[in-house]
């Protein structure tokens, strides 16, 4: 499967999917929506493939957030990078990207770009997959 990355709905630009180099992409926050409500959330560096991971040793972890019925955040670390999707499959989740619904898929903001605000609809894949290099990283190392 090839790489693959979205449209950030607040800059509009893409999540760059090589920031670090070695298909490590942007800090960016990634939500699975469903139903225009987000029930799972992610953060760390896009790994290109509809995830997130976080450098951790001589690996990486990764950090989730549920959110449950009742509205609790649930956050959970993956010291063991399993950093799948919790609440569903990642089948079915590429299925709700690609459904007509819109209310449905995944949501990718720049870490950036985050301002407390998901939105309720699905984030606009991006055509150049990640490798849209938009803004140099070498101008902006940590
Ligand atoms: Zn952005």
């Amino acid at each position: 499967m090839g790489c693959f990355s979205y449209i950030c709905p607040k800059c509009g630009n893409p999540i760059y999917a090589d920031r670090y180099g070695n298909c490590i992409g942007e800090e960016v926050r990634l939500a699975r929506l469903v139903k225009g409500k987000v029930v799972e959330w992610m953060r760390g560096r896009y790994d290109s493939y509809g995830k997130v991971h976080i450098p951790a040793g001589d690996g990486f972890k990764s950090e989730h957030f549920i959110i449950a019925d009742s509205g609790q955040l649930i956050q959970i670390y993956d010291e063991k990078m399993k950093h799948n999707w919790l609440t569903s499959t990642w089948n079915n989740i590429v299925n709700e990207q690609f459904s007509n619904d819109k209310s449905e898929g995944l949501i990718a903001i720049h870490e950036k770009c985050w301002n407390s605000d998901w939105g309720n609809v699905q984030s606009k894949d991006d055509p150049d997959q990640g490798w849209n290099d938009y803004e140099n990283p070498d101008d902006e190392e940590e």
